[in-house]
């Protein structure tokens, strides 16, 4: 696009160049007739009128022709030479115009990549003696969901927000450019005396942005992460990249490092990321092609009934079983599909191998799930998990679906709805990592959770003294206050599960009653158990488990349910 903008500005300028040769043409011609018309026009003309008013007679007609000619030359020049001084105004005007669109982003004003490139260069080759500039590359967090959840409107408002903001805190004396997408760069002359300015600059776009916007009345979070690289530190410039491209580079990927650190903050770049984010691309391409290959598996972890010890069901926890890297944990891969808008593709086919698997259980085993923030943000997600339930024919009061608290942060409304039109299906819902979140009691109780799940974090240390003892009490307390069941994750040891019994009825799970175990070795312990359907055909084949896969064994079994 700006390459098509810089054609509009050169053919303006050429027609302009053109069409002022023609101009001096038409306006030499007017000025040769005048002459023309002063030096012999005066005698003809007397003739020519006195003709007509019959006062005299016309002695050669040929003249007269010639003077009403050289008239007509003279009115045909000043007219043409008056369009073309209009026509040069207005080629001028749209020459600036063309110029300004070439060079900056429409919807916010500031330099496009292009121009900024060009601009920035001249200022680094131009500066002076210990003067420093450094590259602040500005990427909003979570963008893409803002589009899909309010709309491309919203998300143009909010660039300009963003933007409005940006220039707010933006020094006199720097540059600025939207690169495209929601992703800003600055170009920020250091004072190498007081370099810390460039951090109290990131500092204080962090805040301007993630202050709250308002789009039509609807209050939006936004937050931004920062990638800084400085033109005199460790940046590498190869030959076919100019100093701004290589500086856009670095500060590129400390912007990552940040994405990865949990956004909302700033990095200076360091060479050691360079190796990260490489690493991190190769993980973007291997997740996508693992959707493709069908490589991510449900495994299962058994939820159990404290006061019974009877298995009441499964949890279903995503592993990768990739090629390159073996068996891989979520927290490595859920964020990284969020971040790449696959994970509904990649939660869709573990939910429905999922189901197919537990069809093979006793009915009255439950199937937890866990659900992405963003899922939760899809308008049309009860309906693609209702298509899923009705595809594999389960019942949707065996499937449970877990959302963590970070799933409220914004828009509790339409979290309310799509969790009401879960329960209409007969779907339940726990609220996961109970604990850990902000949200308020009262903000809680408002959404139709059937349980809570405390954080294993509390869980695991029950034992380790009276400070974790008195901060579980105070979060069981605050599940009491809600007045729903509580699981308790992470109990690893006999002692932990002695002193939760201490504590109330809970349900519980952790690697007390073994690892998460992928679907063939669930199946085996439901067969020791006597706890699969019979008349339910075993699920599809899946590909024999791996050595690690079965290294996964119980330490301690759950009794028949
Ligand atoms: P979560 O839902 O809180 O799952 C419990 C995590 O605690 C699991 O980790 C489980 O293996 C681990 N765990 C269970 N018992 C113990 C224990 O006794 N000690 C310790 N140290 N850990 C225990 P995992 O499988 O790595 O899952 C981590 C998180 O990834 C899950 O936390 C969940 O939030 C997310 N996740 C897993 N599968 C999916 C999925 O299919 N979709 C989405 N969106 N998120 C998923
Ligand atoms: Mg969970
Ligand atoms: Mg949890």
């Amino acid at each position: 696009m700006p390459n098509d903008n810089f054609s509009v500005a050169e053919n303006v300028i050429s027609a302009h160049s053109r069409d002022s040769g023609h101009d001096t043409l038409a306006l030499g011609i007017a000025v040769a007739a005048i002459f023309l018309f002063v030096g012999t026009g005066s005698s003809a003309l007397s003739q020519v009128i006195h003709a007509i008013r019959g006062t005299g007679v016309l002695q050669n007609p040929l003249i007269a022709l010639a003077v009403l000619l050289n008239v007509a030359i003279i009115l045909f020049g000043w007219r043409r030479y008056r369009d073309m001084s209009h026509a040069v105004l207005h080629h001028c005007a749209a020459e600036a115009e063309a110029r300004s669109l070439a060079e900056t982003d429409v919807l916010t004003g500031f330099l496009n990549r292009r121009s900024f490139a060009k601009i920035a260069d001249q200022m680094i080759s131009d500066q002076k003696g210990s003067s420093r500039f450094a590259l602040v590359m500005a990427d909003l967090d979570r963008f893409k969901q803002i589009n899909d959840l309010h709309g491309h409107a919203a998300g143009d408002a909010i660039l300009q927000e963003t933007a409005s903001r940006i220039a707010l805190v933006l020094p006199a004396n720097a540059l600025v450019a939207r690169l495209g997408g929601d992703e800003f760069a600055l170009l920020i002359p250091v004072d190498v005396a007081h370099p810390e300015r460039v951090d109290q600059l990131a500092n204080a776009l962090i805040d301007a942005i993630s202050a709250p916007m308002f789009v039509k009345e609807t209050e939006i979070s936004m937050t931004v992460s920062l990638g800084i690289a400085r033109s005199d530190c460790e940046i590498e410039v190869d030959d076919a990249q100019s100093v701004t491209q290589a500086l856009l580079h670095s500060a590129d990927i400390a912007m990552y490092h940040a994405k990865r650190h949990g956004r909302n903050c700033y990095f200076w770049f360091e060479a050691a990321m360079e190796g990260e984010l490489r690493f991190r691309r190769e993980l973007e391409a291997g997740i996508r092609r693992g959707i493709e290959q069908g490589e991510f598996v449900p495994y299962y972890e058994q939820q159990i009934d404290l006061k019974t010890g009877k298995l009441t069901g499964f949890e279903m926890l995503a592993r990768w079983k990739s090629p390159t890297y073996g068996i891989v944990n979520p927290q490595i891969f859920i964020p990284i599909a969020e971040d790449l808008g696959v994970i509904d593709i990649l939660s869709e086919q573990l939910i429905a191998k999922a189901l197919q698997d537990a069809k093979a259980w006793n009915p009255q085993l439950a199937l937890s799930v866990n659900i992405s923030p963003v899922q939760l943000r899809d308008p049309w997600f009860s309906q693609k998990l209702l298509k899923l339930l009705v595809e594999t024919n389960f019942p949707p009061q065996r499937l449970e679906i877990e959302i963590t608290e970070s799933c409220l942060l914004e828009n509790v409304g339409a979290v309310r709805a799509m969790l009401a039109s879960l329960k209409n299906q007969g779907i339940r819902i726990s609220l996961d990592d109970f604990g850990t979140g902000y949200s308020s009691l009262g903000q809680l109780r408002e959404l139709p959770f059937d349980s809570i799940k405390i954080d294993r974090s509390f869980v695991m240390n029950l034992t380790e003294g009276k400070d974790s003892a008195t901060i579980f009490r105070t979060i069981t307390a605050l599940g009491e206050g809600l007045g729903l069941p509580m699981t308790a994750e992470g109990i690893e040891s006999e002692a932990v599960l002695a002193e939760l019994q201490t504590y109330g009825d809970f349900k519980g799970q952790g690697y007390l009653y073994g690892q998460p175990e992928n679907a063939e070795a669930t199946l085996e312990r439901l067969a020791a158990l006597d706890l699969l359907q019979t008349s339910v055909p075993a699920p599809l084949a899946r590909p024999e488990p791996t050595a690690e896969d079965s290294a996964d064994r119980p330490d301690r079994s759950a009794a028949s349910g």
